[in-house]
């Protein structure tokens, strides 16, 4: 549990004392698309007693604090707030939000190594994935079966990804990284490469050395940033190296992670992962949304032959 450094999260009060009783570690943020409806819900002309030409300032207020990329930038917005927004609104925004601004701010989020994630909308996609294949009400071993097809089908269309990339020719470095991290990984690595070949990088707002730096990429993701790889530039060293990239996005341990979760690691497999991969194997590569027209199908089918019969 000490491993877990980051929770994401509404602004669900009872889920956010759990989640800080068991992982006080960990830091706890706030999913920025939520932070923002929330703003919209509150900050209204009724519940604040404000003109809509002041509601729309005071939300542009808000939206540009939740986006700011430093304490400064956040510290100027929020005087600008307090200077012009009426008072109902600054008493609510620091009743609520201003004491807490380690958790929603962007800066902030990007400093606790949130992968880049400031909402939890990839989360919501797969649960949207899993909603429209998986029946509401499904035992436990129904639910299970139909989980594992959602899986398999992510992990083809992950296959497919990985499988059209490395075409292009490359210097040995990008060869490198490439064949060190995730498809998702390299393409960010590649890109910081080529932005501190190009002298567009600026080093002059962060704190960097060969192997670390205060950039909000380098914080969130645990990958090179550009700003490292110029210092490397400057001082000839390798702009390759492995240590310079987090576990979690290389290729071995993605591999590793995928064996587990599909149960097919050497020596572990049992049957139902077996059974489960036989299921799987029969479904097209289309995915989740073929099977679930499919099936609708079937019960269709199943039901008229019923009834006429
Ligand atoms: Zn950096």
């Amino acid at each position: 549990m000490s491993s877990t450094r980051v929770f994401m999260t509404d602004k669900d009060l009872s889920e956010r004392s759990v989640i800080r009783n068991i992982f006080p570690d960990a830091t706890l943020l706030l999913c920025l698309f939520h932070t923002l409806r929330t703003f919209r819900r509150e900050v209204t002309c009724e519940k604040m007693g404000i003109t809509s030409g002041q509601q729309q300032l005071c939300l542009e207020l808000l939206q540009r604090m939740a986006y700011a990329k430093s304490s400064d930038a956040y510290q100027s917005v929020y005087d600008t707030l307090v200077e012009t927004a009426s008072a109902s609104v600054v008493q609510y925004f620091n009743r609520n939000w201003h004491g807490i601004r380690a958790e929603w701010v962007r800066c902030h989020a990007l400093a606790s190594g949130n992968l880049m994630n400031c909402t939890n909308n990839r989360l919501e996609s797969i649960n949207s994935k899993l909603k429209s294949v998986i029946d509401r009400y499904s035992t436990i071993e129904k639910f299970i079966d139909q989980l594992y097809i959602v899986l398999q089908s992510q992990h083809d269309d992950n296959s497919c990804l990985k499988s059209s990339n490395g075409i292009k020719k490359a210097t040995p470095v990008v060869t490198a990284y490439r064949q060190l991290l995730t498809p998702y990984a390299f393409r960010h690595v590649d890109r910081h490469l080529v932005s501190s070949k190009h002298g567009s990088t600026d080093t002059s707002t962060h704190e960097t050395t060969t192997t670390t730096c205060s950039c909000g990429f380098r914080q969130a993701m645990g990958l090179p940033c550009c700003h490292i790889f110029l210092m490397r530039r400057q001082q000839n060293l390798d702009l390759y190296d492995i240590e310079l990239c987090s576990e979690r996005w290389q290729r071995q341990y993605y591999q590793w992670h995928m064996a587990v979760t599909h149960g097919t690691t050497a020596g572990t497999q049992d049957k139902r992962a077996i059974c489960q991969h036989r299921i799987c194997n029969r479904i097209s590569r289309a995915g989740h949304d073929k099977f679930r027209r499919s099936r609708n199908i079937c019960v269709f089918r199943c039901n008229h032959s019923q009834t006429s019969a």
